[in-house]
């Protein structure tokens, strides 16, 4: 995962007015508060302080350079004095890196017996910050705002968290997404208009034939797959029929062989994300199950059956959630758990569930598949610890891309499943399964979602602030009555705004 560095540009804002000292004073505690953050906050990206801006043209020029720099994945902003806000519209509108409006002020209480109106003039974040606010609000321009005293955790962390998704966006546009075969037949909510999702989410949408794949396949050395299975029988436990010369060592030989070729050819043409389809394997052994996992586990999106939104909402939040503690998966509603308020679902898929959210050892085991006519599979078998996570699913409504994240907790499933080699997850929508189940349904959304243990909600409202989309959380809150009026203002304020 090649992130190359990124970096968020923090932009103090005043004015001349108060004259040279107080400027020399905003631009040093500016730095002093980025140098520490820096230090101390453990930030994903590097903020680097660039200037303290008191006019209209510095702040077009630092807006500009912002756009142009690559390493650049958005901006904070923070007014330690008063900045006249029109001096901001001209940079803000040509501004197209994530904002963030960090609403500190550089002393945490105030000096009671020492305050004068010096020190009043010099910390008047609390106004200058407000009237900064306005032309932001009256812009509509997305943004970000964090409220607190900046050396406090809870507030670095919401700073972090919204660095996490400005670096997902940045990876996310040009993004090659590569689709081995089409999107399963007749099948609706995984498809979706992929020159939208190019112009509103950055999101590239290839087609290869599988016929390329398994020309990158067939090129695989003898070597280079023994060297792989080694590493699986190191990685694994692995079944006694899938180890050396067990009945099914064929099998993880062919997986591995696949996964081979299927690396060399994301590398190759530098694709972050890409779809299969079982009905589409024209030439190859076995669906790719066990490479789509461990391609997952290092970051790749992946979704099946041709899902590109999926396979690409995956990969922002592999990005987001990097270095984070829990894992991120593909996932699918599959079965439920009818049993009054314990009710729950048991997620997985056919084959594709990444190990990052496995607990313990992942088992490597051989079986049929039932569906798509080819050999049996490999594929890692392991079951999802407890704990809270959400899931997250973007859905094209025809006019627009809905994103819809439902909180969860993971449960343990009552019993083993002997008889269900695939790995999983079982848990409880939020608020409960009736409530959270109908509002997914009501709000159209796919089977397939991208599960992480990792993050929270507000990952997926920044990265819908950041692009501009709807946003629909099902959670502890939701009631069935309030998310239908939310559907429906939602159809209004998107036909009256344009929006998409
Ligand atoms: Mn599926």
């Amino acid at each position: 995962m090649n992130l190359n560095n990124p970096e968020v540009w923090f932009v103090t804002g005043s004015q001349y007015l108060y004259g040279e000292e107080t400027l020399r004073q905003v631009a040093d505690h500016s730095q002093k508060m980025v140098e520490q953050l820096n230090a101390t906050a453990g930030f994903p990206a590097k903020i680097v302080f660039k200037t303290v801006v008191k006019s209209s043209e510095e702040v077009a020029n630092v807006c500009s350079a912002a756009n142009s720099e690559p390493r650049c994945v958005g901006v904070v902003t923070w007014m330690h004095t008063f900045s006249p806000a029109k001096m901001w519209i001209s940079g803000l509108k040509i501004l197209h890196k994530p904002l963030c409006h960090f609403h500190t002020q550089f002393n945490r209480e105030i000096p009671w017996s020492e305050i004068d109106m010096d020190f009043m003039n010099l910390n008047q974040s609390a106004h200058g910050d407000r009237e900064f606010g306005h032309i932001v609000s009256r812009m509509r321009r997305p943004v970000k705002v964090v409220v607190g005293y900046w050396q406090e955790k809870p507030v670095q962390k919401r700073i972090d968290t919204w660095m996490r998704v400005a670096i997902a966006w940045a990876d996310a546009q040009g993004m090659k997404i590569a689709r081995f075969g089409d999107n399963m037949n007749n099948v609706a909510v995984t498809d979706g208009d992929k020159v939208e999702a190019e112009y509103r989410l950055g999101y590239h949408v290839d087609y290869y034939p599988v016929g390329d794949l398994v020309s990158y396949v067939q090129r695989v050395s003898k070597s280079d797959v023994e060297a792989l299975v080694e590493e699986y029988d190191k990685s694994y436990e692995v079944a006694p029929e899938a180890r050396r010369g067990g009945k099914d060592r064929v099998s993880v030989e062919e997986a591995a062989r696949i996964e081979l070729g299927l690396r060399a050819l994301l590398s190759e043409n530098g694709i972050k994300a890409f779809t299969t389809n079982f009905d589409a394997l024209h030439g190859l052994h076995q669906l790719p199950g066990l490479a789509a996992q461990r391609l997952m586990a290092e970051g790749y999106g992946f979704g099946a059956e041709g899902d590109w939104k999926t396979a690409a909402l995956l990969r922002t939040m592999k990005v987001m959630a990097r270095g984070l503690e829990g894992g991120t998966s593909f996932m699918e509603d599959y079965t439920y758990n009818f049993k009054g308020e314990d009710s729950a679902i048991l997620q997985a898929h056919m084959l594709e569930v990444c190990p990052s959210i496995a607990e313990g050892r992942p088992r490597l085991e051989v079986h049929p598949l039932g569906i798509g006519g080819k050999a049996d599979p490999a594929r890692l078998v392991f079951g999802t610890a407890p704990g809270s996570g959400i899931a997250a699913t973007l859905v094209d409504m025809g006019s627009r891309f809905r994103m819809i994240v439902n909180d969860v907790e993971v449960v343990r499933t009552e019993a083993a499943l002997p008889k269900l080699p695939v790995a999983h997850a079982f848990w409880k929508p939020m608020p409960n399964l009736e409530v959270g189940a109908h509002a997914w349904i009501l709000a159209g959304g796919t089977h397939h979602t991208s599960f992480s243990q990792a993050l929270t909600r507000e990952f997926m409202e920044d990265y819908a602030e950041i692009a501009g989309i709807e946003m629909l959380s099902i959670d502890s809150q939701t009631t069935i009555r309030n998310f239908k009026n939310e559907l429906k203002l939602n159809e209004v304020y998107y036909m009256l705004s344009k929006g998409f």
